[in-house]
């Protein structure tokens, strides 16, 4: 196991079937952790950098079949922020030093290329020295430019999973993983950073299948690699599969680190919520980012993608002095900076 890790730490590449002993061997995660945190303090030092994370709608077009806000989830309790509760909760994170808004929710209707473009504008214009990024899912080529050109930075959407036959499994027949890949490279090819990845411990996913995740990464190259353990939601068709395991989550973080040395990849809340340690364990593994909840306290449990979801109790204020007790307890630091990629 030590000279396949120190391969990739060389080499940032493996073959597939180096990678699959890799992901499924159980030995070498303390000299796995100790490469990704070496290549992480190159780039980036001790510096963690924070998203302010404000989920605008439950309200979703789709039924993917993992997520709790799908469609046909008749018990999903449905709301969405008005122009005044964003702007807000932008004003509040300013205060609180974030430099990055990110306005993420399922894919709603009511949330027009009019309604978002001159939102955005105002976000900028009041805090020109922050960054917008945005995750409402799939749009029109023309949608994403016109969003680009009133202000928006980068744009986080997940793939989810670059194996066709998985993607089948995971989603309605109406959807597909043809135009969820279109999406990401007309993104790239307007001048976005992007942001893509997918879950791990999702149902029916195989080694085979995260090596696909880890070759399309090479070929999209985004910006930003955000993944998270699977966790069931009860209300949907996956209610009885298991979730993620940590280990696994942590195993993949730091082979994404070391083979992709300046990407920004967060911490993420779904790695909270499988275990109390499991942000911490992220940034040691790699992480760099972390993305504190700013949407009103009142609408958090309603943006319930899974099960036992973290931070939907407390104010903005507090979530952030957690994460900052979190994330100085493993001996990194909050940056005030922006945060943009390195090229
Ligand atoms: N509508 C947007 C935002 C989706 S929510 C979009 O399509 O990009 C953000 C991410 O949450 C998804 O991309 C998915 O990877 C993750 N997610 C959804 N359901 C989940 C679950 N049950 N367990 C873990 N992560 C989940």
């Amino acid at each position: 196991m030590e000279s396949l890790i120190k391969k990739l730490y060389h080499e940032k590449n493996l073959s597939d079937d180096e990678f699959k002993i890799l992901i499924e061997s159980n030995e070498g995660s303390e000299l796995l952790v100790k490469y990704a945190d070496l290549v992480r303090q190159k780039y980036y030092g001790k510096k963690v950098f924070l998203r302010g994370l404000i989920e605008i709608s439950s309200y979703c077009k789709n039924d993917c079949l993992y997520c709790g806000i799908r469609r046909s989830n008749k018990n999903a309790e449905r709301y969405r922020l008005t122009r005044e509760e964003i702007l807000s909760c932008c004003e509040n994170g300013y205060e609180l030093g974030f430099r990055t808004f990110v306005m993420q929710g399922g894919e709603d209707s009511h949330f027009t290329d009019d309604f978002m473009c001159s939102l955005i504008y105002e976000i900028k214009n009041k805090y020109p020295d922050c960054a917008v990024t945005l995750s409402l899912g799939e749009r029109s080529y023309e949608s994403y430019r016109r969003l680009k050109n009133a202000g928006a930075d980068r744009y986080l959407l997940r793939h989810e999973t670059a194996s066709p036959e998985l993607y089948r499994k995971l989603h309605p027949s109406e959807m597909s993983l043809e135009n969820r890949i279109e999406c990401l490279y007309n993104l790239h090819s307007l001048g976005y950073q992007v942001g893509a990845g997918f879950m791990v411990g999702v149902p029916f996913q195989t080694t085979e299948n995260l090596i696909e995740d880890l070759r399309f990464l090479q070929q999209l190259k985004p910006q930003m690699i955000g993944i998270g353990a699977f966790i069931p939601h009860h209300d949907t068709p996956f209610r009885n599969e298991k979730a993620g395991t940590l280990e696994m989550t942590l195993k993949l973080l730091g082979i994404l680190r070391l083979m992709f040395p300046m990407a920004l990849i967060p911490a993420t809340t779904a790695l909270g919520t499988i275990a109390p340690d499991g942000r911490e364990r992220g940034l040691k593994t790699g992480c760099n980012v972390v993305m504190p909840n700013l949407s009103p306290v009142t609408v958090r449990k309603k943006y319930s993608l899974y099960d036992n979801k973290i931070c939907t109790g407390e104010e903005s204020a507090e979530c952030k002095n957690c994460l900052q007790r979190r994330i100085e307890s493993v001996g990194y630091e909050i940056s005030t900076e922006r945060g943009d990629a390195i090229n």
